[in-house]
């Protein structure tokens, strides 16, 4: 229909606006990239568009924004993304944890967790906006927004990463972090419990988070402890946020180790104190196991661990650890000595804590999928769905509102995605058609890629990239510049 009004209108909806509002039933018509039209059941009866659908009563609700992923490279070399579009996902904000693939071309050193992105050859971004720039020449299926990792900095700019770095190193870091946010980058994310970033302390943070002061991002963090220290490191956290004069997310907040298990209520009641006097957020992936690299240093025969991959033995990736030592013979230590480099998911939290700062208000939903692992954590495909269907509806940690506010708009609000993460026009046609009553995650730790079910349909800038449990041949992500 060559002179429709619309290019797409979404009839018979229940909208679920992201802002937290009831659903309302409705229709939605976009134009272009973006929302048009929200009306009411009938009103858009007259309207024409290129095309046309009947959603039969299903929820219409902005496109999920994955807040917390690695999903760095696999966006350039997977632009399919199945994992997250599957899900509903429409945004990923990558550079997590202190690592970004760019900007990085990396000589000598090249130290885990960097490996979670690629290999050393995969690094091949001199500067920040040619990696803004590769993410809009690929158009993957969703759209990348992107924070500047520091371990990524400190690499690229250090003789050795085990020191605290010198006034004329961190001055080189500046200018890196700079370029980075002038590109576009959301903001500057640290992963201080990993080994390369464990000497850069408080000053050296607060140094280049300050930059954000003025021209603008956000201070996401991997604290440099989950574990019994998790009450200093949050104030760590709060202190260099409010030093820099930045705005604080904590990454994938949790208690690690049975002796921590129960913490949620203080760690939650400090974030609470801290948000009096400033700006504080926080995500969090709905498992009670972890993934990261295995570091054997870090390994726990009291807490289960699978390897997700092995670079020496990839055969034993999807195996329990305490499995591979009973059979080598040998202590789950040396097991993981043998098995490296390589990647684990570890057991390491209480379910009560995973409920409760779920629960908490402020809690944005982030995946924290490894997108290259051999058996990765079945987070990677069942995020949103599981928090959806098994935590909203058959556990009533929250209505359905709340949770797809947790997933749009509060997402949106925090990270400073301006125009994303809500249904009303002039918003950005990032949308999601599911079945509130059946969405479900399938993905599990013994069939971690198995696909997400009740996910109808999903939009992208507009155009249709999900319908019908598959893709479609449109790929309209782009680069998200702040
Ligand atoms: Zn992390």
């Amino acid at each position: 229909m060559a002179d429709a009004q619309y290019d797409l209108i979404l009839r018979n909806g229940s909208i679920v606006d992201g802002t937290g509002a009831p659903a309302a039933p409705g229709d939605v018509a976009v134009k272009g990239d973006r929302i048009a039209a929200v009306a009411t059941p009938g009103a858009l009866r007259a309207a024409t568009a290129a095309t046309d659908i009947d959603v039969g009563g299903q929820v219409i609700a902005p496109g999920f924004i994955d807040t917390h992923t690695h999903d760095d490279r696999f966006a350039l070399a997977t632009p399919d993304m199945a994992a997250k579009v599957s899900q509903g996902v429409t945004t990923v904000i990558v550079g997590n944890c202190g690592i970004s693939l760019a900007p990085l071309i990396p000589n000598s050193a090249f130290p885990p967790p960097l490996n979670l992105l690629g290999k050393r050859d995969d690094f091949q971004f001199s500067t920040f906006a040619e990696y803004a720039d590769a993410v809009d020449d690929t158009k993957p299926k969703v759209n990348v927004a992107a924070l500047v990792g520091h371990q990524t900095l400190r690499v690229g700019s250090m003789d050795d990463v085990s020191e605290k770095a010198s006034v004329a190193e961190v001055v080189a870091m500046q200018g890196r972090l700079a370029e980075g946010l002038g590109a576009g980058a959301i903001g500057f994310s640290t992963g201080l419990y990993y080994k390369p970033n464990k000497a850069a302390d408080k000053e050296e943070v607060a140094s280049l988070a300050g930059l954000m002061a003025d021209m603008g991002g956000v201070y996401v963090t991997h604290m440099r402890n989950e574990h019994d220290h998790i009450a200093d490191a949050m104030e760590e956290t709060f202190d260099t946020a409010r030093e820099a004069s930045v705005p604080v997310i904590i990454s994938h907040h949790k208690c690690a180790g049975p002796q921590n298990h129960g913490r949620s209520t203080e760690t939650l009641s400090l974030i609470e104190a801290a948000r009096e006097s400033q700006t504080v957020g926080l995500d969090a992936y709905p498992y009670a196991a972890g993934s990261t690299v295995l570091d054997p240093d870090n390994v726990n025969p009291d807490t289960r661990t699978i390897v997700a991959w092995s670079e020496a033995h990839p055969d034993m990736s999807g195996r329990d650890l305490a499995d591979i030592a009973g059979e080598w013979n040998c202590s789950q230590r040396e097991a993981a000595v043998r098995l490296q480099p390589a990647g684990g998911i570890f057991f390491l939290m209480a379910e009560e804590d995973v409920q409760r700062i779920l629960s908490y208000p402020h809690t944005m939903i982030g995946s924290d999928g490894l997108p290259h692992d051999v058996f990765p954590h079945p987070r990677l495909w069942g995020t949103f769905p599981r928090v959806l269907g098994h935590y909203g509806r058959e556990l009533g940690l929250f209505p359905l509102e709340e949770a797809v506010h947790k997933m749009t708009g509060l997402s949106a609000c925090t990270f400073g995605l301006k125009d994303r993460g809500e249904v009303r026009p002039g918003a950005f046609a990032d949308l999601v058609v599911f079945d509130p009553a059946t969405i479900r995650d399938a993905a599990d730790f013994k069939a971690p890629t198995e696909q997400a079910e009740g996910i109808d349909m999903v939009i992208v800038g507009g155009a249709i990239t999900w319908r019908d449990r598959a893709p479609t041949e449109a790929r309209t992500g782009r680069f998200v510049r702040r």
